[in-house]
């Protein structure tokens, strides 16, 4: 169906005109992925008869003119970490299997207010501890550009879903790049908010001193549009910034002269895919011919950003997943005898060995004989990384690499590999570690036919900035296909 095609923002242009009524959108998506999900598997939930419901009440809303955002009536999805009010969150996980939050997230409700149609939950790696959507307790997710491949993670359902056409945006959570990666692998748009920017009220924690909710978009004008409804401070969030700089669409303008971009060498060395490295370099030219400044210097500090990250993180994450005991929430053990036995029976049973690895991490960075060693250690490193952002940022407006090191890997290949699987983060954790925003956008495709990201960095609460440096790209790149369509 040709709606399906359309961006959000077109989507929602011809809504408000009355062109499509919202009734009709709802249809057209609930009947993609009623087609697509049994090859995909974007989503964990879909409640056909909510969606319809919601859809009437919406386009009731409309038509007495209550709504006049830009996205009113465009049907989203949700990754399954951020809380829905009556509707199962199970963040991939057994021990969250049937919960049902009482209240919606802070971005939730900020996606209800401009009047978007939440279509459904999107898988996600367990807890969103992960790089490609397989440690779910739900099964894996596809990516829609090659189905033997993973979409990424761990905001992999949200991406595919998006690349798919099972919905028109999406909303996924970025810890250390599970934003930005998927949408890489699934030739989408992503974006992590600086730090602060989107409240985290409702976002089951994985490292709270990194999570930040952002968008997964068809183009960057989806993104500033999407943006710019979710980024609203947030009194339940004490880490929610008030700021008087929301309007992101009003900075896509034409021409990047003046701006200054940055290519850390660092991030073009070992590792890193000599096809990957090519279109790279291929669109830092784009810029070049755009007459932006562009050079390569030396950020320094890369190779310390995945032990900091995943110390940090794991060390936060083992603090936040106490609360599952099998008591105050979730998952409770069927037979046990006395207290101790029946938290370590829910806890073995209802975690996967992915979330166990990292709490079992974690616990041990934490522990006094390790903290200073390990955890203090880390967060000196982040100091340190934050450090050298900010002097890079003295010189250049955004700084330019990949977001990943690779494409899309076959499914299976990234687990049985753990440790390649963890330095596939190199690229992405450091805008976590500095709190910094970053964008994904594709910048091509590989010889297997892969989508490839260019990930653009820029300095604190210099989204305008960043997406002004996306869009001019995307301008001169011309529109990036959709996978070719699969029976
Ligand atoms: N792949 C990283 C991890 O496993 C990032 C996850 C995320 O951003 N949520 O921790």
């Amino acid at each position: 169906m040709e709606l399906l095609g359309w961006t959000a923002v077109e989507l929602g242009a011809r809504i408000k005109a009355g062109e499509i009524r919202v009734t009709e959108a709802a249809e057209a998506v609930l009947n993609r992925i009623e087609e697509k999900e049994a090859l995909y598997h974007c989503y964990l939930t879909v409640d056909r008869e909510r969606v319809m419901a919601q859809a009437e009440q919406l386009q009731g809303r409309l038509d007495k003119g209550e709504l006049t955002g830009s996205l009113a009536g465009v049907p989203i999805a949700v990754k399954d970490n951020i809380c829905t009010e009556g509707i199962r969150t199970t963040c991939g996980s057994r021990m969250l299997e049937n919960f049902v939050p009482m209240y919606s997230a802070g971005a939730v409700s900020c996606l209800e207010k401009a009047g978007m149609l939440l279509i459904g939950k999107t898988n996600l790696d367990e807890f969103a501890m992960g790089s490609t959507t397989e440690t779910s307790a739900y099964g894996v997710t596809r990516n829609p550009w090659d189905i033997s491949r993973v979409p990424g993670g761990s905001s992999g359902g949200s991406a595919a879903a998006v690349a798919a056409q099972e919905c028109f945006a999406a909303l996924g959570s970025d810890t250390g790049g599970s934003v930005r990666q998927p949408a890489s692998f699934c030739g989408v748009v992503g974006m992590k908010p600086t730090y602060g920017r989107v409240s985290r009220y409702g976002l089951v924690a994985y490292g709270s001193s990194l999570d930040q909710i952002g968008p997964i978009t068809r183009d960057v004008t989806d993104c500033a549009a999407l943006l710019e409804t979710i980024a609203v401070h947030d009194s339940k969030d004490s880490t929610s910034v008030k700021r008087e700089d929301g309007s992101f669409l009003s900075a896509l303008k034409e021409g990047v002269e003046g701006i200054r971009i940055g290519i850390p060498g660092d991030y073009l060395a070992e590792g890193l895919d000599a096809e990957v490295k090519a279109a790279i370099l291929k669109a830092a030219q784009v810029f070049k011919e755009q007459g932006a400044f562009l050079e390569e210097f030396d950020l320094g500090l890369t190779e310390y950003a995945i032990p900091a990250y995943y110390t940090i993180a794991s060390a936060e994450a083992s603090s936040n997943l106490e609360r599952f005991d099998g008591i105050k929430y979730g998952y409770r053990t069927k037979e046990y005898k006395g207290l101790h036995q029946m938290y370590k029976k829910s806890r073995s049973e209802g975690f996967g060995t992915e979330v166990k690895q990292r709490i079992m991490l974690g616990s041990f960075v934490l522990s006094a004989g390790y903290y200073d060693a390990y955890y203090l250690k880390a967060l000196k490193v982040k100091a340190l990384i934050k450090k050298t952002f900010h002097q890079a940022f003295q010189k250049y407006d955004v700084i330019l690499g990949p977001t990943a090191p690779s494409t899309a890997p076959l499914l299976g290949e990234s687990l049985s590999n753990p440790m390649k699987m963890y330095l596939g983060d190199i690229y992405t954790v450091a805008a976590n570690l500095a709190g910094l925003p970053a964008i994904s956008l594709p910048c091509g495709l590989d010889t297997k036919g892969l989508p490839i990201g260019l990930q653009l960095t820029g300095d604190s609460f210099q989204e305008k900035k960043l997406l002004q440096t996306a869009y001019i790209y995307e301008k001169a790149r011309g529109v990036f296909p959709l996978p070719k369509e699969r029976k």
